[in-house]
């Protein structure tokens, strides 16, 4: 018999649930495993900053899996065509695992999957996905779900956490099945795929998450409570792109950090566990509640009369509104295809308060650019700092991003990184750059409205029109 492992978001040999069953079913009826990956036919050959991350991650651990002395086979088509055709060539196919994923795509392709599978006489396994606790995990007494995470993070904290699933690459190797090409055109394509990705990722795979995850509970998670909102230290833990592509296991994440909080007197691992427990929480939202991949949660906001705007949209996106720290985190995001959770939060904030632009534009926008795209706390956050989600922040209370960037990036060091035309701006201007004075633009080197734009909108008046917006349809 041969035990497929699908893979999909779980590129790692560590701690994959989908890997040690697999393994243990061939071990137990002296059977083989082999890998599979399969190239979706909806990709248009389109590489945003996102899938570029992405498939060079897959890219990597293919390599890995040769290193190690097997194979990443690559299908392709549509799910039907490609399992029948893996069917096809391959008698014996007893069971398909691949990690369970909760967005409507992949429900319903798996749903597609499962389908192609047991018409050809093998089953179709879901293993747990890269989460601590899987949704159904964390519910209230009666079995419903939380809708406020403070509630849920102190029944998460509280769970038995799973343990790891281990294998060891030499016992995956000696049951490892065929390693000649299944699909030749597949491969083929695939091989394009990887050509067309351009950009150059220092960092990414399993090896470098580890590498990264050490790292940091070494030098930063000691003071994480502190490092972690200020945007030009490197305060966080950057795993999320780890997470995201399953290079590296969220159970593996929370043991290293647990056992940190055993060891440090140090805030630091308990407020990095709490926000372990938001990846989580927004997952299990996500899963209980699938509407919010394109409605509001909280249904009063259903009917938000957003801002169409194309010209104030470009500014937004280009990092060119005029409101430094603003223009410096969507500048990050386009560049690095990551951005830190405070300016997240400031640059969401200022797309649907500042211009009352629709959060969902905001969201499709962070999904083409971000290499840690999860679309359950994507929704989750957008809709948090938009104030239509759960738990949200009230919508009266409207973030300035002056005010902002002076709490959080005080000496402008941040700003200066990603906005350079206002490198020699003094510290005292440097988030409200059009009050220098004419000679003193001139002495920095920016004249405002030609080096760096006048603020876009007048934040005082645009905070009221979004209260105003807001209030026009909260009934309770
Ligand atoms: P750390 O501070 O080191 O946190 C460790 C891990 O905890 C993160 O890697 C992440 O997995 C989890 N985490 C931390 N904060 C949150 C949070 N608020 N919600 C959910 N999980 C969290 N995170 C994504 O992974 N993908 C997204 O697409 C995404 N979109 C966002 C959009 C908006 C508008 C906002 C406000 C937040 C979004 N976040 C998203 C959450 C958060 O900004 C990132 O997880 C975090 O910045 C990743 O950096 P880090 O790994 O250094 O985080």
């Amino acid at each position: 018999d041969t035990y497929v492992v699908w893979f999909r978001n779980d590129f790692r040999f560590d701690d994959n649930p989908a890997l040690k069953k697999a393994l243990d079913a061939a071990e137990q009826t002296n059977g083989e495993i082999l890998f599979v990956f399969h190239l979706h036919p909806d990709f248009t050959g389109q590489i945003d900053l996102s899938n570029d991350y992405f498939f060079q991650t897959v890219d990597n651990f293919s390599r890995q899996c040769e290193e190690a002395g097997m194979k990443l086979h690559i299908i392709s088509g549509s799910v039907t065509e490609a399992f029948q055709q893996l069917f096809d060539q391959l008698s014996g196919i007893h069971t398909i695992f691949g990690a369970v994923e909760y967005t409507s795509f992949a429900a319903a392709r798996d749903e597609e999957a499962r389908s192609v599978i047991e018409k050809n006489g093998a089953y179709f396994e879901q293993t747990p996905g890269n989460y601590i606790h899987p949704p159904e995990d964390i519910l209230k007494e009666d079995g419903s779900p939380y809708k406020v995470y403070t509630p849920y993070s102190r029944n998460w904290m509280q769970a038995e956490k799973p343990s790891l699933s281990s294998v060891t690459q030499k016992d995956l190797k000696s049951s490892y099945g065929t390693k000649e090409t299944l699909d030749a055109e597949s491969e083929k394509a695939w091989e394009k795929v990887v050509e067309l990705c351009e950009c150059t990722w220092q960092r990414l795979g399993e090896k470098e998450g580890r590498k990264r995850l050490e790292h940091f509970c070494k030098k930063v998670l000691p003071h994480y409570d502190e490092s972690r909102d200020l945007p030009e230290k490197a305060g966080t833990s950057r795993l999320s792109p780890y997470l995201r592509t399953g290079s590296l296991s969220a159970r593996r994440v929370f043991q290293a950090a647990d056992s940190a909080r055993e060891k440090q007197a140090a805030k630091g691992p308990e407020t990095f566990i709490k926000e372990l427990a938001w990846r989580d929480f927004y997952n299990m939202i996500f899963h209980q509640f699938p509407e919010v991949e394109t409605k509001e949660f909280q249904e009063k906001y259903r009917e938000l009369s957003w801002r169409e705007d194309e010209d104030l949209l470009q500014k937004w996106k280009e990092g060119r509104t005029g409101f430094p720290i603003v223009d410096a985190g969507m500048r990050q995001l386009n560049k690095v295809g990551w951005m830190h959770n405070r300016l997240r939060m400031i640059t969401a904030s200022f797309l649907t308060k500042d211009y009352q632009m629709d959060w969902r534009i905001g969201e499709a926008y962070f999904r083409e650019k971000l290499i840690d795209h999860d679309p359950a706390s994507n929704s989750g956050g957008w809709q948090w700092s938009s104030s239509v989600g759960t738990d949200a922040a009230p919508y009266f209370r409207v973030f300035s991003p002056v005010r902002q960037g002076a709490r959080f990036d005080p000496e402008g060091a941040f700003v200066k990184k990603y906005v350079p035309e206002l490198k020699e701006v003094p510290v005292k201007f440097i988030h409200e750059p059009h009050k220098m004075k004419k000679e003193e633009q001139e002495r920095a080197g920016c004249i405002i409205g030609k080096d760096y734009p006048e603020p876009s909108v007048d934040h005082k008046e645009e905070r009221k029109r979004a209260i105003a917006m807001f209030k026009d349809l909260d009934t309770e």
